[in-house]
């Protein structure tokens, strides 16, 4: 039977033994852990241990067993065609740097890398790098006044040289939902590839990445409902084989002589060294544990959630929305500001009444800039979340700025 989607507090111990009164509106930035992937760190680390692909005992055995059904059970959340596509990381960051190593050998003097004025830096430093590293250039599609990356500009930052098009999936700053097909038909026209940060992509339910039309996929089981220390790349399966390694050492490889090494299969010639077993564990049986669940229903509550968010943020005097009005095309993080108060003043201040938000630039400066600002509040939604935390935060900020202003 599904688990229930009117009481999900319930199924995540943070919400049983914190303080009250308790709001988590921090989801962007890292989610709470659900008790099933909670349990399967626990277990491991406490009774399962042992390490993966070398042992022939059968703790070890089972551990890499374990560590294969976390590797379909991800794949499927995701609707990857493959388990072998699900490359383990230790988080987004490692897993769009390790794009930009795995692809940085199609790079000449002179290629081009097309970003978004949108991305996280983490979408956007390490492709700083390796164009400084090729001598490539580096251009980056403009955003809106709300934010919205203009995908109708494409064709003409698109070029026969473009080698790379690296875009966010979800905006970490105004939840927007990049319209990511027509930009995978347009880089594959010229010959790029399509990376994807999708960091905010499966907190919000399952999906189908190969429909995206993208070719590598990035996210952190910390967002989805997992534990830290563990992330995914998603390599589409007919790139798999083509791409080099990143990082060399045990398990990665066939056979080692002093001269050379022959790899290993993908895709443990992309997992060197020992990974990251138990949050890996974890962040399969979190993903097990979201495809039970009624998306349908925990998707219109989101929706109700942001609508009435976003109305009660546009009627506080002081308060300006950063990004979007309406919800339609986004999911449920919304950037505000305070007028004439630093969101990490504001932060502060919501902090005393249980409110966890994050103020800053949100790893985003260049849409800060774009936006005008160098910093916002966010707020951002999961499932657990509900009308009580929507109607704490409003109450909070009226509270904030009638001590501040
Ligand atoms: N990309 C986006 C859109 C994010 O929101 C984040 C984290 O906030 C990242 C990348 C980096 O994720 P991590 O810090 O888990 O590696």
């Amino acid at each position: 039977m599904n688990p229930g989607v009117d009481d999900l507090k319930a199924a995540f111990p943070i919400f049983a033994s914190a303080p009250r009164p308790f709001h988590y509106l921090d989801n962007a930035a890292t989610s709470q852990i659900c008790r099933p992937a909670l349990e399967a760190l626990l277990r491991f680390e406490g009774q399962e241990r042992a390490n993966v692909k070398r042992g022939v005992y059968r703790l070890a055995d089972a551990a890499t067993r374990a560590y294969e059904q976390a590797r379909s059970r991800i794949a499927a959340y995701i609707g990857a065609s493959k388990p072998r596509e699900i490359v383990f990381t230790s988080g987004a960051t490692l897993a769009l740097n390790m794009a930009a190593h795995l692809l940085e050998p199609r790079l000449g003097r002179g290629d081009h890398i097309l970003v978004s004025v949108a991305e996280h830096h983490s979408n956007l430093v390490p492709w700083q790098m390796a164009a400084e590293r090729r001598g490539a250039r580096l251009t980056a599609l403009a955003v809106d006044r709300e934010g919205r990356i203009r995908i109708a500009e494409l064709e003409r930052h698109l070029t026969a040289r473009t080698r790379i098009v690296a875009l966010t999936h979800i905006s970490n700053v105004t939840g927007l939902i990049t319209d990511l097909r027509p930009v995978a038909e347009a880089a594959h026209r010229v010959g790029a590839v399509l990376v994807v940060d999708g960091a905010q992509g499966p907190p919000h339910g399952p999906l189908l990445v190969r429909e995206l039309g993208c070719d590598l996929y990035a996210f952190s089981a910390h967002k989805m409902f997992a534990a830290t220390g563990a992330g995914v790349l998603w390599i589409r399966e007919e790139l798999l084989d083509e791409l080099p390694p990143f990082l060399g050492g045990g398990e990665m490889v066939a056979r080692v002589t002093i001269p050379q090494t022959r790899y290993a299969e993908a895709p443990r010639r992309f997992e060197a060294g020992t990974p990251p077993i138990g949050p890996i564990l974890a962040l399969g049986a979190a993903a097990e544990w979201l495809m039970g669940l009624d998306w349908t229903v925990i998707r219109g509550r989101e929706r109700a959630l942001l609508d009435k968010l976003l109305h009660e943020l546009s009627r506080l005097s002081g308060v300006r929305l950063v990004g979007p009005c309406e919800s339609e095309g986004r999911v449920g993080i919304v950037a505000f500001v305070v007028d004439g108060v630093h969101p990490h003043d504001v932060c502060q201040m919501l902090d005393q009444l249980g409110l966890c938000l994050r103020g800053g630039h949100h790893c985003a400066q260049p849409l800060m800039d774009a936006f005008g600002v160098e910093a916002t509040v966010r707020a951002s939604l999961a499932p657990y979340n509900d009308e009580e935390d929507i109607d704490a935060l409003v109450e909070g900020l009226r509270w904030t700025i009638r001590r501040l202003r």
